[in-house]
């Protein structure tokens, strides 16, 4: 396999690309001068030194900034505890934090459940999730998980999955499971959606 090949292989693998992208991505770096080529590599190679995992919300952030294994957000004592926000990934969190109408924990979900899917404990972080939960009630910090995912039918499904994993909490502890509003018109990812429209989801959760 020639080096184009190989980079065309590694492009196709980022969401949302194609094979027809993913050569124009390789095109495009053959025109760059070589600086650019340079500092792209380095770039990719500080990446996984520069962020972490946060051990608590499964965000990444910049542990050059923190030490330890926990993120800003959930090691701020001026967040909301009794309150959990549910995510499919990071930029739907960075989102409703610009928003700044939220100010309660979260929880990154890492992806959503498809449609029909068999073993949907493979796309989402049901384990983590449920560890999470289960000691925030023993803590007694648990009132509210709101569900924020992506307002189309593989969101639709995770919502579902959700609810059904956390049924046995639910009867367990006392909490409610809320969903955001449908501000969000059919088929908007959160990722897209403007401070105002998260607001407005926020305020009519039910
Ligand atoms: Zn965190």
């Amino acid at each position: 396999m020639s080096t184009i090949e190989k980079l065309v292989e590694s492009f196709r693998q980022f969401p949302g690309i194609g094979p027809r992208q993913a050569k124009r991505f390789v095109y495009f770096l053959l025109t760059r001068n070589p600086h650019f080529i340079d500092e792209l590599s380095t770039h990719l190679k500080e990446l996984k030194k520069e962020v972490s995992l946060c051990s608590t919300c499964f965000r990444f952030f910049d542990k050059r900034k923190i030490s330890g294994n926990i993120c800003a957000t959930c090691d701020n004592q001026n967040r909301d505890k009794s309150k959990m926000m549910i995510v499919e990934k990071d930029v739907d969190l960075e989102n409703i934090e610009r928003s700044g109408a939220y100010k309660g924990l979260y929880f990154v979900l890492g992806g959503s459940v498809p449609v029909l899917e068999k073993e949907p404990e493979r796309y989402v972080r049901s384990n983590e999730l449920l560890e999470r939960v289960e000691k925030n009630c023993e803590d007694k910090k648990c009132q509210e998980i709101i569900l924020a995912l992506s307002n189309n039918s593989d969101g639709d499904n995770t919502s579902r999955f959700l609810n059904e994993i956390l049924s046995p909490l639910l009867e367990k502890y006392d909490f409610k499971i809320s969903t955001l509003g449908r501000g969000l018109s059919t088929g908007t990812e959160l990722e897209y959606s403007d401070s105002e429209t998260i607001k407005n989801a926020l305020e009519n959760r039910h």
